[in-house]
């Protein structure tokens, strides 16, 4: 029982050091912090920190620890919502006593002393609110945790309407929603952008290129981010755009960063994971990312989803 262990766990160590993946989003921040509300609303004498790169759009959720190394000598290490190792933001997880991994992706890197995977939660925030619920009476959350716990499960179904929201996740949101957080504003900062990234979504659906199987493509190359100021980590709220646009069975954003083209891959049906591990990357049965060196090898990523997408018979 995964659950137990990881309760257990927790319970037997005085330091818990909680990561999270690298480029962080919404259930990233919502899992790994709200974990750490649970633990320390619990046991408020036990030292439990937060640590991984800031990303300044989602610092309204929750800022990271500055710690030392020695810090993790004897820690428990828990690592929320990361698939692989190579993306847990913080290598310093490895110095951990112990490793924990708590996450909804498929596991396609088996990492930790103690894993507990569950590919049909819709969110790594889902399974935390679940953990809470497993420790029945003993275990508490703040209103803190529970804003950071729902903040993250809105933001990994894209406020419910993708296809993992399941029953489960509506109990607990509904749940969840009865401590007094201040939810407009919760939706505010997830939600408004700047007129400069409203600016880019006009661009992008003026520019955006559409196959006969259903592909579809977006380009944005630096002088295009350059040309409305924008940075390529901010162009995280921008990849829905295209979700709602008839006809689209998978839609593709490759972002020009400083050494590399950042891949963002979605599916209205067709499976793109597994393409999408093809090329450095993975994610989820409909949500995926990846990266690619060259437009070269960005065309051959078009081609590899174009047949995809031509064979899917949704
Ligand atoms: P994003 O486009 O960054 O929002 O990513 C969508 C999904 O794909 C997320 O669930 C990520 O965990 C996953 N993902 C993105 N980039 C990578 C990558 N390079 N390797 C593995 N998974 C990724």
């Amino acid at each position: 029982m995964p659950k137990q262990q990881i309760l257990d766990a927790i319970k037997e160590n005085d330091t818990i050091i909680l990561h999270r993946h690298v480029r962080p989003d919404a259930d990233a921040l919502g899992s790994q912090c709200g974990l750490k509300e649970m633990i320390s609303t619990t046991f408020p004498e036990k030292n439990v920190f937060v640590v991984g790169e800031e990303d300044p759009a989602l610092t309204f959720l929750a800022e990271m620890d500055d710690i030392a190394d020695d810090m993790f000598t004897d820690a428990l290490v828990i690592v929320c919502d990361t698939a692989n190792t190579g993306r847990i933001s913080d290598v310093r997880y490895k110095l951990g006593k112990q490793i924990i991994k708590i996450d909804h992706h498929p596991n396609v890197d088996p990492y930790g002393d103690i894993m507990w995977v569950d590919t049909t939660a819709s969110s790594t925030s889902e399974m935390i609110y679940e953990l809470l619920l497993f420790g029945q009476g003993e275990w508490k959350l703040s209103e803190y945790g529970a804003k950071l716990i729902y903040g993250g499960i809105v933001g990994d179904t894209g406020r419910f309407l993708f296809p993992s929201t399941n029953n489960k996740t509506f109990r607990y949101a509904a749940d969840l929603i009865e401590y007094p957080f201040d939810r407009q504003a919760l939706y505010d900062g997830l939600y408004n952008v700047e007129v400069k990234i409203a600016r880019l979504r006009g661009y992008i659906l003026q520019n955006f290129t559409l196959t006969k199987s259903g592909v579809s493509k977006i380009v944005l190359s630096k002088e295009v981010l350059e040309q409305f100021d924008v940075l390529p980590l901010e162009t995280g709220k921008l990849v829905g755009t295209l979700g709602e646009v008839k006809g689209i069975k998978a839609w593709i954003f490759f972002v020009e960063e400083e050494d590399v083209i950042r891949v963002r891959l979605r599916s209205k049906g067709p499976v793109i994971n597994e393409l999408a591990q093809k090329y450095n990357g993975g994610g989820h049965p409909l949500a995926s990312g990846a990266s690619v060196s060259s437009w070269e090898e960005a065309d051959r990523f078009m081609e590899d989803l174009e047949a995809l997408c031509a064979a899917y018979k949704g």
